[in-house]
């Protein structure tokens, strides 16, 4: 699973690194969004898909297959 951000949508809220600080940065010349990485490990993969739900600029799109879940 991938996820990559658009500056230009980015409104600068910071939910997304609330919500995924791994994933997530703020510029500190501009606070908008940076990425830490853009591929996102099973883990992740929850707080990531909040951050794209809750982002207020709809500035994050998640590609690629939800990772498979142990047991199920
Ligand atoms: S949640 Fe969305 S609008 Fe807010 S900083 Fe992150 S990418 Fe930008």
């Amino acid at each position: 699973m991938q996820v990559s951000v658009d500056r230009d949508r980015c409104c600068s809220s910071g939910m997304c690194v609330t919500n995924a600080p791994e994933v997530f940065d703020q510029d500190g010349r501009d606070s908008l969004v940076r990425l830490r990485q853009a591929v996102v490990t099973p883990d992740q993969f929850e707080d990531v898909r909040l951050a794209a739900e809750l982002c207020p600029g709809g500035a994050i799109t998640v590609t690629g297959d939800e990772p498979a879940r142990a047991g199920g």
